[in-house]
């Protein structure tokens, strides 16, 4: 594996990538790696800043720090990471450990004052460097699935200095692979009006036929004008089925290189322009993720290394032959090929255009504004990445901005006028996204005078609702009157069907308890052994609200000696 130096010298690339410390983190669990994620996998909205690595099923195994250091950052919340432990190490960078259950002992009473003082489960905190120093090899917490995961493991990552995350298999953490990158689909882009994919202005998807031993060709197609390739390709490693991230992907045409990227580090301000970077609108029509291997116009992606006409192919040349070469590799250095052959077709002096009927011609670089009905539809600069034809229409209280095709990196603004709803009660309603299916989606919306605002990064259809259903409250392992001696916790399940929790609050005896909420499970849980009461008469209280305001109180009595 130490050959693996070999690819980080790079074009373009900041001499500290160069001399990344080997063999100075330790793996983070004491179980045989396997990952379920790997680090720069294409995610929605985002690059996967980490690796996720499986704990078998289960939540609970040891997390341990790679190396010595202090914790620097400990964040707990509902979504995201849920509970997140960070590690600051002298030579200055921090590894990251995320979707923990709980933390070390010492570390977990640290916390809960701190949660108790602030009254709250959500919590951030930055202690000093002399508060929680730990040992390399210490277990410093145990794997969960809090937050936003999908099932139990670990989240590690590794960041430097500008807090920018490097792809922790960099440091000689060595995961068994000898499995080749898979290539799924390849399609082939004109990238201006003029340009065609066998005669046509359209993006075609290309037949890919394997020739054995990670060799694969295309169907030949012919081209004219500027045109750029895109692949959908994933890697499996030896221990685990699951499909992640390649590691580099290189492009030449005509025997030159032409194109390269390389999944070693990115900054968290890039990682949005993701939806740049793939074809956003086969993404939301096949759920499969095509990476465009050319550099699309303002891209401020540092994940690009050097590159010949942004990898862009000019194909001028009628008659002319040409040929393209895809090079995948994973981090071990498995490499699958792509070869294609293109003929070079004449300009198509009599192409037709697709007609953007009724569209409105949105530039990207410039703040647009328009009042439909009701509403007035903001875009401001820079929210799109290029400038784009959308079709945008109101009726019957229902405004239509295009349809969730294009991506947008910064929020667009939904102002709706209520002087039609003055008098009813206008706290109660919302703006919601319209699925096309009907569905209605809460979007956070504040109501300012008579104008109900929302902000939103996903085209397609809006509309107005009104929740006046307030939230439910259900103790799963109590009744009210019970005696409780034996129980380790109160647990109860806290639901809102239509805008969702928006907070919780409980006392016992008047005083606050820590609730730890999971959203996935809607389930409020306290654990008795924060000994908040003592006495054998408890009186419960719960307060839960949803996002419009609406809130329910539940109380409950019980007995208990510990
Ligand atoms: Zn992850």
């Amino acid at each position: 594996m130490l050959f693996c130096g070999l690819f980080i010298v790079r074009f373009g690339e900041s001499q500290t990538l160069q001399n990344l410390p080997q063999d100075y983190f330790v793996h983070p669990l004491d179980i045989e790696l396997k990952l379920s994620g790997s680090f720069g996998e294409l995610r929605s909205n985002h690059f996967h800043s980490g690796l996720d690595i499986k704990t078998n099923q289960r939540t609970g195994a040891n997390v341990i720090a790679a190396a010595a250091g202090y914790v620097s950052r400990i964040k707990i919340e509902h979504y995201g990471y849920g509970k997140a432990l960070y590690i600051t190490h002298p030579n200055g960078y921090t590894t990251v450990y995320a979707h923990l259950e709980k933390f070390a002992p010492r570390i977990e009473e640290y916390i809960k004052k701190r949660q108790y003082e602030q009254e709250s489960y959500e919590i951030q905190l930055y202690p000093d460097d002399l508060d929680l120093r730990v040992d390399q090899g210490e277990t410093v917490a145990y794997s969960g699935n809090t937050g936003g995961s999908g099932g139990p493991h670990l989240h590690f990552e590794i960041r430097d200095g500008d807090a920018r995350p490097i792809n922790p298999l960099l440091f000689g953490i060595k995961i068994p692979d000898s499995r080749l990158p898979l290539v799924k689909q390849i399609k082939a882009y004109p990238l201006d009006t003029e340009s065609t994919i066998n005669g046509k202005n359209e993006a075609q998807l290309l037949r890919v036929i394997s020739l054995g031993s990670g060799k694969f060709k295309t169907e030949p197609f012919s081209a004219y004008g500027e045109i750029g390739i895109g692949v959908n390709t994933n890697d499996q490693m030896d221990a685990a089925s699951n499909q992640n991230g390649v590691y580099d992907i290189k492009t030449y045409f005509n025997g030159k290189p032409s194109f390269e990227m390389t999944f070693d580090r990115f900054s968290f301000d890039e990682t949005r322009y993701i939806n740049q970077m793939i074809d956003y609108e086969h993404f939301q029509q096949n759920k499969s993720r095509i990476s465009k291997l050319f550099i699309p116009d303002g891209s401020p992606l540092s994940l690009y290394r050097e590159t010949n006409n942004n990898g862009k192919l000019k194909l001028l040349d009628p008659e002319a032959k040409h040929t393209y070469k895809i090079a995948i590799t994973d981090f071990d250095g498995n490499l699958s090929e792509i070869n294609m052959d293109i003929t070079n077709e004449s300009k198509n002096e009599y192409l037709s255009l697709k007609d953007p009927k009724n569209a409105t011609l949105v530039a990207h670089n410039e703040s647009f504004s328009t009042t439909k009905g009701s509403f007035t539809l903001t875009i401001p600069k820079g929210t799109l990445y290029e400038d784009t034809f959308l079709n945008i229409s109101e009726n019957a209280d229902v405004l239509k901005v295009h349809e969730d095709v294009i991506p947008l990196h910064k929020n667009m603004i939904l102002n709706y006028d209520m002087k039609s709803k003055v008098g009813d009660d206008m706290g109660k309603y919302y703006i919601a996204r319209i699925t096309p299916w009907g569905a209605a989606y809460h979007v956070s919306s504040t109501l300012k005078g008579n104008t109900l605002t929302a902000f939103t990064k996903t085209l397609g259809t809006y509309g107005i609702r009104k929740d006046t259903n307030p939230p439910t409250i259900v103790p799963v392992n109590f009744k009210s009157g019970q005696w409780l001696s034996k129980n380790k916790t109160l647990t109860l399940k806290i639901e809102d069907k239509e805008t969702g929790v928006q907070a919780y609050r409980a006392t016992l005896n008047g005083k606050f308890i820590l609730m730890e909420y999971d959203y996935k499970t809607d389930l409020i849980t306290y654990d008795f052994s924060n000994g908040v009461s003592t006495e054998t008469d408890n009186q419960l209280v719960v307060i839960v609200t949803d996002n419009v305001g609406n809130s329910t109180k539940f109380e409950a009595n019980f007995q208990r000696k510990e």
